[in-house]
């Protein structure tokens, strides 16, 4: 197998106009990936013929990517250019000793300490490695990094430490169902491929909970974001932001596009910022000038054409409501796990969605119903001998990187205490 830690990123060019989700989603794979690029705003149709070689600006040829070999891709989908810089890559082995579904820092963790230990170590990202942390534009908190790391270069670190240990890292791939035929899982990738192992762990984290406004989806990528946005924060110049959320992610990111923006405004549900913030943070965003924190208020509407061009903004206690222009909504309002595949097979999941593990499967001192062992689950094995699950998509997981970092360690561990036993 190739050693895929040594394919050395090169700096893409791409070219587009502004409100492109198309073109927004690049950006956000390459800046998570931590691979350099060079985003180039197309404004007139003559930029566009002259730059781009395009007809206008609302050519569907565009985004364009220009790599440093020549090579043009018009329109490319995040695969067509993952496959361009050679992190495309099929299953090498039949089967594996450990399958990892999510390649946040839950499943590098686990993929690092697995494939250090000897075991046969398959990790599938539907994305960009790095998971949430790799959005984030700087992780403060993380033991051994003082200053501070951006989540893209910590994610890349692990990627590459897991490549030198021999992970096989399948990128652009979506675990979408599994089964269980005796002492084995294999589970089912959306493009059809099959992974077989003997244990697997679920690393899939959670994904922004939605605002569910009318139009929402017409605005995805053209003005309305989910996530912290890190690539987008040099394009808004003199703009005015708009930040949802009370939580860390949120703080970090009205932090990260202060610098950039003309004013940065969080909207926040709840009337103050002390139980959902770090106090570093709100001790920082209070000292910025340019960002104000809009408390007791919600985004009931946005309008606009094929960009955003206005969000509706309502106190939620007079119910006054406000119309405010801006083309920047950035919505970093907590996540939900997508754990229906969990459930076709019975394995048993919160109210929330969240995986059960280990003592919190037991019904008093009891193992759970249809548990077929006779050990109790092992501390973070799911109610299916052999697959286990780390990080936030674990119930009463705490969020946070180091939490999700040594989960996926400590997995590992009882993956082998499973595999020996059987
Ligand atoms: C903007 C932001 C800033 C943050 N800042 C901090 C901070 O400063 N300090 C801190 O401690 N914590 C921070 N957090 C929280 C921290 O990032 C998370 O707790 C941590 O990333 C959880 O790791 P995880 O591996 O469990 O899940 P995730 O990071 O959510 O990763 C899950 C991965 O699984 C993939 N996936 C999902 N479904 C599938 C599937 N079916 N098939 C294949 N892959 C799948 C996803 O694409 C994703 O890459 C921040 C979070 C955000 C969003």
């Amino acid at each position: 197998m190739p050693d895929q830690s040594e394919v050395t990123p090169p700096l893409v060019k791409i070219m587009g106009r502004l409100g492109s989700a198309k073109a927004y989603l690049i950006r956000d794979f390459l800046q998570r990936s931590d691979v350099p690029f060079e985003w180039i705003h197309l404004e007139t149709d003559e930029q566009a013929q002259s730059c781009a070689g395009v007809a206008h600006c609302q050519d569907l040829r565009l985004p364009i990517c220009l790599f440093p070999d020549g090579t043009r891709m018009e329109c490319p989908s995040l695969r067509q250019l993952i496959k361009k810089l050679g992190w495309f890559h099929k299953p090498a082995h039949a089967e594996y000793d450990l399958a990892i579904y999510g390649a946040g820092p839950a499943g590098l963790s686990a993929a690092v300490y697995a494939a250090s230990d000897g075991l046969k170590t398959v990790l599938i990202e539907r994305s960009a490695v790095g998971g949430q942390a790799g959005s984030s534009s700087k992780i403060e908190n993380y033991l051994g990094f003082p200053e501070g790391i951006s989540g893209a270069e910590l994610a890349e670190r692990a990627r590459e430490q897991a490549c030198r240990f021999g992970v096989e890292v399948l990128l652009a791939r979506e675990g979408v169902c599994t089964e269980f035929p005796p002492g084995k899982g294999i589970g089912y990738l959306a493009d059809g491929a099959r992974i077989v192992a003997r244990a697997s762990l679920c690393a899939t984290g959670v994904e922004y909970r939605r605002l569910d406004l009318p139009d929402e989806k017409r605005f995805l990528g053209a003005g309305l974001y989910y996530g912290a946005g890190s690539s987008e924060a040099p394009l808004t110049k003199d703009e005015h932001v708009y930040i949802v959320g009370g939580g860390n992610s949120a703080g970090q990111a009205a932090m990260h596009f202060a610098p950039f923006a003309r004013r940065v405004s969080m909207v926040v549900r709840d009337d103050s910022l002390r139980s959902t913030l770090s106090q570093y943070l709100i001790d920082r965003l209070y000292a910025t000038p340019n960002v104000e924190m809009l408390t007791q208020t919600e985004v009931t509407g946005l309008e606009g054409d094929e960009r955003l061009q206005a969000i509706i903004l309502t106190h939620r206690e007079t119910g006054e409501a406000r119309k405010l222009d801006t083309h920047w909504l950035f919505v970093c309002i907590g996540g939900v796990p997508q754990t229906q595949w969990a459930s076709e097979v019975g394995i048993v999941r919160d109210q929330g969605g969240y995986l059960v593990t280990g003592p919190d499967l037991l019904l008093g001192d009891r193992s759970p119903t249809d548990w077929p062992l006779d050990r109790d689950p092992y501390f973070l094995e799911t109610s299916r001998p052999g697959v286990f699950a780390a990080g936030d998509v674990r119930h009463g997981s705490v969020k946070r990187c180091a939490s999700a970092v040594g989960e996926g360690a400590m997995a590992v561990a009882f993956v082998h205490r499973y595999l020996e036993s059987g």
